[in-house]
């Protein structure tokens, strides 16, 4: 399976990382080594001073999509949950600031834990899906899929114009504001709507 992830989906992180905001999407992607097995610390990675956590919804991609139309989209996906998209942010920038790819800053082993997923059926109202990380017990961000600028069908079917989905694959959909650093000792908690959906350390 693979994991792709779209950057800069909320006006207020793109203006917080002072980006230009987006006029379509922008994705790329982990690979499946990226994902984090259930029950154990995040391992703080050696080549990095600055890790930031990104919390964002993720869609599990049920039935193969590729070219698929905006309004059939939602036929494509049928589970969702909350994962982080860690980033080295100090590479990153220097990525950037070389043009090279962010793959270093964002690809790297461990570097996306994803809790439970639950169908998107089971939700009050899949327009305005609510979640948050809680860091050390205190709330550091929380938002909500109302406020993603490209939405869920325009994501999955802009991405399958170019890369086919599979069935099982992921779609990390960015992050709202709040991003920041975490360190080794602290403790994440991930919320979907009221309920805790994964708990783990940083190694
Ligand atoms: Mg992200």
């Amino acid at each position: 399976m693979k994991i792709i992830c779209i950057g800069r989906n909320y006006l207020a992180h793109v203006k917080e990382l002072d980006n230009a905001l987006p006029s379509e999407p922008m994705f790329f992607m982990k690979p499946d080594t990226a994902l984090l097995p259930p029950g154990q610390p995040f391992p703080y990675p050696e080549f990095s001073k600055e890790v930031h956590y990104e919390t964002e919804l993720v869609l599990r991609i049920s039935k193969t999509a590729k070219q698929v139309a905006e309004k059939t989209a939602s036929q494509y996906y049928d589970a969702i949950a909350v994962g982080i998209d860690f980033t080295a942010r100090d590479l990153q920038s220097e990525c950037k600031a070389k043009g090279h790819p962010w793959e270093k800053a964002k690809s790297f082993d461990y570097s996306a834990p994803v809790g439970v997923f639950k169908p998107i059926t089971a939700l009050n109202d899949p327009s305005d899906i609510r979640f948050g990380m809680k860091l050390n017990g205190k709330w550091v961000q929380q938002g909500s899929s109302v406020d993603m600028i490209f939405n869920f069908d325009l994501l999955v079917s802009y991405v399958s114009r170019y890369v086919t989905l599979n069935v099982g694959d992921y779609l990390f959909t960015g992050t709202p504001q709040g991003v920041g650093e975490v360190h080794p000792g602290d403790h994440l908690e991930l919320f979907l709507e009221e309920e805790s959906v994964l708990k783990f350390e940083v190694k």
